[in-house]
């Protein structure tokens, strides 16, 4: 193994959908359908780990170097999972209406994470909404308008544009809409329970997915409440920084570069895609090509890394 410090270039791991299509072809992927919903861009979750390309790793999930050389992490417990999963889906078709449940929730049902998740807008086709909360003030008038099939009277739709930005915690009603494209950085979680699916019947089984509706019912936050996140931005050489969150799992941020900037990398490690744009990323002394849809972690060992090109970038790091 060499001393040099490399960025761990990711091949993203790709899933069928119903809901998807194609755009995640923009993003340089090889689609295995015309209905490919989500790209797993820097996974170690066992429902598909992203593999990496380059170095002395190259072959291997993430997951297993996760496993194999914690020192790239900054260290970590030895059963803990690893705590983020980032993805890019394709809405072709509006996602199931659905929950996902805390911390306290999955771990009491054997999993390690709950989920709480964001949204970077890539993409929205003109009048794209997304479902981000609902209007009942008591559980009994969620669980009624849901029994009665009557949910559709209490979400609540948000017009969409891109660009913009919705975290999402844990127990918030939600679903992405047709027409949209979004990077999604989320707690390293597959769990979710579905409220509704608009009654579609799976092409691919012949059979409606299932629903999870009492277990949906049992972590959505009653009333909703939308969470209050401030952004702030920096200036760094050529670089804007704008920190879209930083709460209590992780922080997203977007750099957006025309140029060139030496930044550090304060954090036990970092993720990074190129949304948009190319150029050229340099750790310790090598340049690697990037381009958009490219993602990379930096590990703990890089101090500074120097970014140089047009480039629009969604960054993220683990805060517990
Ligand atoms: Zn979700």
């Amino acid at each position: 193994m060499s001393s040099k410090v490399k960025p761990l270039l990711l091949k993203p791991s790709l899933h069928e959908k119903m809901w998807g299509g194609t755009k995640l072809r923009d993003y340089g992927f090889d689609l295995p359908s015309e209905h490919t919903g989500e790209a797993w861009i820097a996974s170690a979750h066992p429902h598909g780990p992203s593999t990496v390309v380059n170095g002395d790793y190259a072959g291997k999930t993430l997951q297993e170097i996760w496993n194999e050389a914690p020192q790239l992490f900054g260290g970590h417990e030895k059963n803990a999972a690893f705590p983020l999963l980032v993805k890019i889906l394709d809405a072709n078709r509006d996602l199931s209406i659905q929950v996902h449940p805390d911390d306290e929730y999955a771990q009491a049902h054997g999993e390690p994470y709950g989920k709480t998740e964001s949204w970077y807008i890539l993409s929205a086709k003109p009048g794209a909404q997304l479902y981000y909360g609902h209007t009942a003030q008591t559980h009994k008038e969620l669980a009624d308008a849901v029994h009665s099939g009557n949910i559709k009277s209490i979400l609540r739709t948000v017009p969409v544009k891109q660009g913009e930005f919705y975290y999402v915690p844990s127990g918030t009603l939600h679903a992405l809409g047709t027409g949209i494209v979004a990077l999604e950085t989320q707690q390293s979680s597959d769990t979710t329970f579905r409220f509704y699916d608009f009654d579609r019947v799976d092409p691919s089984s012949g059979k409606k997915r299932p629903l999870q509706v009492e277990e949906a019912l049992e972590v959505t936050n009653v009333p909703h409440k939308d969470p209050e996140i401030k952004e702030t931005t920096q200036t760094l050489g050529d670089a804007k920084i704008t920190t879209l969150v930083n709460a209590t799992y992780f922080a997203v941020l977007k750099i957006e570069l025309s140029g060139s900037a030496n930044l550090n990398m304060n954090h036990k490690y970092m993720i990074q895609t190129v949304i948009a744009g190319n150029g050229t990323l340099k750790v310790d002394g090598t340049d690697y090509q990037i381009k958009k849809g490219t993602t990379y972690i930096l590990p703990n060992q890089t101090k500074d890394y120097k970014l140089t090109g047009n480039l629009q970038i969604i960054g993220s790091f683990a805060n517990k």
